[in-house]
């Protein structure tokens, strides 16, 4: 039975064979696993915890790629489905300096998109003591639907709900949309992790902490916030308490996926942990430094590498690279 739930959107990125140049100037692409909570689950499973993707793809090559990448570093599939009448959704990935990504969506509509409530199994969801969610599957219907009603299920059951609101303005009509979506996304989540840019665009505050307060006075059920910020690290906050963590001196070659390999990080620690619903709100500032060090190092690793899960570590390397790493 699976530890971690994650569910929405995996995908194919295509990345650029240049970095520095746009989508449209790149010579060609090369194929990668991509989508964020299906990221997130490889992250999970390779921290040696049990988890599952359930989500939508095509019928298609890069659906059954798709399923093999994750089959493949032990992630449940049982639940996936696989839609005849729609493709697997593309992102074409042009990569800045320092490795940081820029998305050319094709997803008109996608399979993933197209996931439905009737495709649930709302039993499988409520035995997991974590159920991870983005914003991607909120857009449309019918996976806005199925999304808030597996949040529903997995919180009905005492999961933790853990949220990453992962803004992608261009994929939404307008940024007004975006925002109610994205705020529609947070009211069930127990732990939510974003970064600055995401954090100031929800709650209008550019400053971190009041920004922070902002979020959590927002939505009463939330717990425990996390704000990455590249390779700065990350910022805690608790009811309680509240800390910034640094990052890791790494050379970044590509940055996507780097807060999806954080989030996967604090998940398995907080499974590590036995941590229930209502514990996460109690960690200590100590627990929580921790917690950030080690998420702060899988994100930092995940960087290495081109791809969004070509460098997540498994717990060998993650503590081989703890006990050499530099602060
Ligand atoms: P997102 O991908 O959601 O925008 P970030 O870019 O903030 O998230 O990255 C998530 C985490 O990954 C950061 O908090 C940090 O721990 C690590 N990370 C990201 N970029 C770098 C980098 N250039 N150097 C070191 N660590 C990084």
């Amino acid at each position: 039975m699976p530890e971690v739930i994650c569910l929405g959107e995996a995908l194919i990125d295509f990345i650029a064979l240049e970095s520095g140049v746009s989508v449209g100037e790149a010579s060609g692409f090369s194929k990668a696993f991509g989508g964020a909570t299906a990221n997130v689950s490889v992250a999970v499973s390779r921290l040696g915890r049990k988890c599952a993707f359930v989500g939508k793809v095509g019928d298609d090559p890069f659906g059954r790629f798709i399923e093999g990448v994750l089959v493949e570093n032990g992630v449940d599939t049982s639940r996936m489905h696989f839609d005849k009448a729609y493709r697997t959704g593309l992102a074409f990935v042009s990569l800045a300096s320092g490795g940081v990504p820029d998305f050319v969506f094709y997803r008109h509509p996608s399979a993933d998109m197209m996931l439905r409530v009737d495709e649930l199994d709302c039993e499988f969801i409520s035995d997991a003591r974590i159920f991870h969610y983005g914003s991607i599957s909120l857009i449309t219907e019918p996976s806005r639907s199925a999304t808030l009603a597996a949040v529903s299920a997995a919180r009905d059951a005492g999961a933790i709900t853990s949220y990453d609101p992962n803004l992608r303005l261009s994929l939404w009509d307008n940024a007004e949309k975006a925002k109610q979506g994205i705020i529609e996304g947070l009211s069930g989540a127990g732990f939510v992790k974003l970064n600055e840019s995401e954090l100031e665009f929800i709650t209008g505050e550019s400053e971190l902490e009041n920004g922070v307060r902002a979020l959590m006075a927002m939505c009463a059920n939330v717990e425990l916030v996390f704000v990455t910020r590249g390779p700065e690290g990350c910022y805690y906050a608790t009811a309680h308490c509240s800390g910034s963590v640094s990052g890791f001196d790494v050379s970044p070659v590509d940055t996507t996926g780097a807060g999806d390999a954080f989030t996967g990080a604090v998940l398995a620690q907080v499974l590590e942990r036995n941590l229930n619903s209502g514990d996460i709100s109690k960690l200590s500032q100590q627990e929580l430094d921790s917690i950030s060090r080690v998420a702060n190092a899988v994100g930092a690793l995940a960087t290495t590498k081109r791809g969004a899960i070509a460098s997540l570590p498994t717990l060998g390397e993650l503590q081989a690279f703890l006990r050499q790493g530099t602060r």
